[in-house]
């Protein structure tokens, strides 16, 4: 993965796309496919680090639900990300992944992913085949911004590079997990350029709860399933959803949250602190429940009660210790009433860094339909750097891999247009 290719000289033109995640390998795929010249820049020493990472949790690539639905999950920019989609959809990153050699699987969700579950298999094959169509690889090359002459800038360990393109796609990643190349330093650059950007911000994140140092020390790392979490808007609209989720040493993570953390962060945001009502025990009604705990106790300990009668145990005995004060542990009705409706106080979500992925970054309004940037004619953007969010469950990356493909096929065209004018002039 690490070519070091030829010293480009500033009279190059073609296709240079800076950032070598999903979106900017399709965008080059897509732009060289129409006979571009393409070069990929990427600061890191090899291409794709988060689609590898993503690989270690199975690599959910698309998901099968139906179009409508599907495009709804870009909540307020349906509409923007659905266009994208309408020309490359969930259909097609399984063609796409089948013509590599990697068949995909619909899992039990819906979810759709590798056979192998792997990640690597499928990347090495996607850079062999993008480097023999003609890609020209430059590892180790940071986008620094751009010249007074309209070049593009790349510092590398022995100074910086120019290099003067007909058509630029930047595809750099948010700004989640910065240590895999994402590290969101385009933000000062794109901004000083008038670019409208919304703030990046975690999205499919965990949050700070305030445990005792005693829950915590005891129960970070605990899994807490089956759960249904209710959390009420301000006009006291309830979203329920049952799923699983973690404990850790400042809060709460995993796939239940993150589902819900677009509402739960913006309800953060707007009012400093959310409250969401965790059911430990979906499978009992209240009543059965209070009932389970009334049974008399004997000899028998409070714990192991309630663990016999209710099968309430470990980190579920734990959250009614934390929730409730010692006085009320006996009372059948209040441990009840703590299992089935927990209220946990969410004051924070974790910060952007250990995010799944961001929201925010460039405005739909600042780009035109092909992704160009209105205020830099010739500069294309693609990927999560992109003003969308979206839940897991492979919507991520299948609209990275969308609008890459987008923003490279029109890069190519206006390259195409800029190099007729060179010959007609
Ligand atoms: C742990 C984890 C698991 C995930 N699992 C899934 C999953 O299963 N399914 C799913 O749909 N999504 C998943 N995602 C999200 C998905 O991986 C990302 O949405 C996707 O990788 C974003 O693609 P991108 O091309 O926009 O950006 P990135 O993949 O972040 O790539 C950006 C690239 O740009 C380069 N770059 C950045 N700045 C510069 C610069 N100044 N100069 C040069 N190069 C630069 C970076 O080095 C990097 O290579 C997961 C994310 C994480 C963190």
């Amino acid at each position: 993965m690490n070519s070091d290719a030829p010293q480009r000289t500033s009279d190059d033109g073609g296709v240079v796309v800076v950032g070598g995640g999903p979106a900017g390998l399709m965008a080059a795929e897509a732009a060289r496919a129409t006979g571009a010249d393409v070069h990929l820049y990427d600061w890191l020493g090899s291409v794709g680090r988060k689609f590898l990472i993503a690989g270690k949790g199975g690599l959910n690539l698309t998901h099968s639900e139906e179009a409508a639905g599907f495009t709804a999950r870009y909540g307020t920019r349906a509409h923007e990300v659905g266009r994208c989609l309408a020309q490359f959809d969930a259909g097609a990153v399984r063609e796409w992944a089948r013509a590599l050699g990697v068949e995909t699987f619909i899992g039990s969700s819906g979810r759709v992913f590798p056979l192998d579950l792997k990640a690597a298999p499928l990347l090495r094959g996607w850079v062999r085949r993008l480097r023999a169509s003609g890609v020209v690889f430059h590892m180790h090359r940071r986008w620094i911004g751009w010249d007074d002459s309209g070049a593009l800038r790349f510092a590398h360990a022995d100074g910086e590079d120019v290099v003067r393109a007909d058509a630029v796609v930047l595809a750099l990643g948010g700004g989640s997990w910065p240590v895999l190349g994402s590290d969101a330093a385009w933000v000062p650059v794109l901004r000083e350029r008038g670019v409208a950007l919304a703030p990046l911000a975690p999205a499919n994140c965990g949050f700070d709860v305030a445990w005792s140092t005693h829950f915590a020390g005891r129960y970070a790392g605990h899994p807490v399933k089956p759960a249904i979490v209710e959390w009420r808007d301000d006009g006291g609209d309830a979203e329920r959803r049952q799923g699983e989720f973690v404990v850790t040493a400042s809060g709460i993570e995993g796939s239940l949250i993150y589902a819900l953390s677009a509402r739960l962060r913006d309800a953060i945001t707007a009012r400093g602190s959310t409250v969401i009502h965790v059911d430990l025990v979906p499978g009992r009604t209240l009543q059965r429940l209070a009932q389970d705990l009334s049974r008399p106790r004997g000899s028998r300990s409070l714990s192991e009660h309630w663990r016999r009668h209710a099968g309430i145990d470990g980190v579920q005995a734990g959250f009614v210790h934390e929730v409730l004060p010692r006085e009320q542990w006996h009372d059948a009705a209040c441990v009840a009433a703590a299992l089935k409706a927990l209220p946990l106080t969410l004051l924070r979500p974790r910060p952007l860094e250990e995010a799944i992925s961001s929201a925010g970054g460039v405005r739909f309004d600042a780009l035109d339909a092909g992704l160009m940037l209105k205020s830099i004619p010739g500069v294309f953007c693609a990927g999560e750097m992109l003003d969308w969010e979206a839940p897991t469950g492979g919507y991520l990356l299948t609209a990275c891999f969308a609008s890459g493909r987008m923003a490279g096929a029109a890069a190519a065209r206006w390259a195409a247009s800029r190099a007729a004018a060179r010959t007609d002039g």
